[in-house]
């Protein structure tokens, strides 16, 4: 039977249309891994040797004389950092330069690694990055939102191979940020606590929506999941900005981190997806009221007509059953 469910906090609507005969296996890639690729590509930009064809590096963690990790402006950014914030009014139409940041985070020095696949260290160094990064863009005045974000494979809109992940801030809190924002303060105005903590423990007590539990972490699939295999990585600890990680939180972040991607990569045949954490805004920085969280979104569906026109999701995979077939994958 399909029903409606209702996203607690943004009260956004999906409808959950399990198709009898599918199970979450039929979710499972035709496609070559990424083992198939060269650890070394002669023209990518990103491995060792072509440093030059990036902009310098604004951060880097080196080992042995050789850079593991680098940072380095997005040379086709889409935002550029030397313009000014101020709105400007073309008749009733509102617009401004397009102020903002973007970098690249390459987060290896082999070509064909991935989240899944590296070394718990370069994965620390991945989470580390990040909120290296996350801090240092707090203290640019004109900035309110830092996004961090990973494209993994085309259908998640990237061609280039090489590991990386990408931050882009911005001077503007879009809608789409600001309307959770308010639904959570109104909740926590009405109730006293935080709707995503509530969240938390509702989950824990019906348990059937949970991958894994770790000492600061909860992986779920939540309860009015968009889409097949839609997964949050929620901090168990209260903090609404990503700043506030702490260095025992951050260890146990990339373990976690690399611990569900592996079970996607393992379950379905390493699919592609986006992930990307979702902090409060700059300027709102440590409130009661909001949580901050990872959400990885495997592009296993294409939003269609309906999706588009209703901002209704139709979403084929109970996220119970995909819940329990990542609590079943066996992790080397
Ligand atoms: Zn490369
Ligand atoms: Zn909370």
């Amino acid at each position: 039977m399909p029903e409606f469910r209702q996203n607690m906090v943004s009260k956004e609507w999906v409808i959950i249309a399990p198709e009898r005969a599918k199970r979450p296996d039929q979710f499972v890639q035709e496609k070559e891994g990424p083992k198939s690729l060269p650890s070394h590509q002669k023209d990518c930009p990103f491995c060792p040797g072509n440093e030059s064809r990036t902009p310098p590096p604004v951060f880097s963690i080196e080992r042995n004389g050789n850079w593991s990790l680098r940072v380095v402006p997005n040379k086709f950014a889409a935002l550029q950092n030397h313009l000014t914030t101020e709105r400007k009014h073309e008749g009733r139409f509102l617009k401004a330069d397009g102020f903002g940041v973007a970098e690249v985070i390459v987060e290896s020095r082999f070509h064909n690694r991935a989240i899944a696949t590296m070394d718990l260290e370069e994965v620390r160094n991945t989470v580390l990055t990040y909120r290296e990064r996350y801090v240092a863009l707090s203290k640019v005045e004109q900035l309110d939102l830092i996004t961090i974000f990973r494209n993994y494979g085309e259908k998640a809109g990237t061609s280039l191979e090489h590991p990386h992940s990408q931050i882009i801030a911005t001077p503007i809190v879009p809608p789409h940020v600001r309307n959770p924002l308010y639904q959570s303060q109104l909740a926590c105005d009405t109730f006293g606590n935080c709707i995503y903590c509530g969240m938390m423990e509702e989950e824990v007590d019906q348990e059937v929506r949970i991958v894994k539990k770790t000492e600061h972490f909860l992986v779920l699939c939540p309860f009015a999941s968009r889409s097949p295999f839609e997964i949050r990585i929620y901090p168990k600890r209260h903090q609404s900005s990503f700043a506030t990680i702490s260095d025992p939180e951050l260890n146990d972040f990339a373990l976690v981190l690399q611990d569900t991607l592996k079970r996607l990569a393992i379950g379905l045949n390493d699919p592609d997806y986006n992930y990307i954490i979702r902090s409060t805004p700059i300027k709102d920085g440590e409130v009661r009221y909001h949580h901050w969280y990872l959400v990885i979104v495997p592009k296993l569906t294409t939003p269609a007509g309906f999706e588009i026109g209703t901002g209704i999701y139709i979403n084929i995979a109970p996220p119970e059953q995909c819940a329990e077939f990542l609590r079943g994958i066996q992790i080397q």
